[in-house]
């Protein structure tokens, strides 16, 4: 059993780089995975499909680069990545619709009205596995 070159489950190091964040979205997204593949009587993950809302506030590029390193040495390694990405969108209890929207607060493009109400966006989930 090799030791890996960090602990990402317990006591969180202050000395954080930018992709820490990235980092332990997908420790835990792979740790995921691979439990529903050992559940499942399965010894490798070969597909795991994330839903990434555009206002998560996960940058896929650095998802991506987590991915590899945190794969390494797990039932996970050498499996794919696929990003889903959810377009942000906000309701508008004027116009009663929904419209799609660049920011947590964004304005109708009907009735101008500021609304906060996201409706859609924030999603980082996992929306599937594929294991064998
Ligand atoms: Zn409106």
């Amino acid at each position: 059993m090799s030791k890996r070159g960090y602990d990402g489950s317990r006591g969180r190091s202050p000395h954080r780089s930018v992709k820490m964040h990235e980092v332990s979205i997908m420790e835990e997204a792979v740790r995921m995975a691979v439990e529903t593949a050992k559940e499942a009587g399965a010894s490798r993950v070969l597909v795991l499909r994330l839903r990434v809302g555009t206002l998560s506030g996960a940058v896929p590029d650095a998802l991506r680069f987590a991915f590899d390193v945190v794969c390494h040495d797990t039932m996970a390694e050498g499996a794919s990545l696929e990003m889903e990405t959810v377009p942000a969108a906000a309701w508008c209890p004027e116009c009663r619709a929904e419209f799609e929207c660049a920011d947590f607060i964004s304005q109708c493009p009907r009735c101008r009205n500021l609304s906060g109400e996201l409706r859609r966006g924030r999603e980082l989930e996992i929306a599937s596995v594929e294991i064998s």
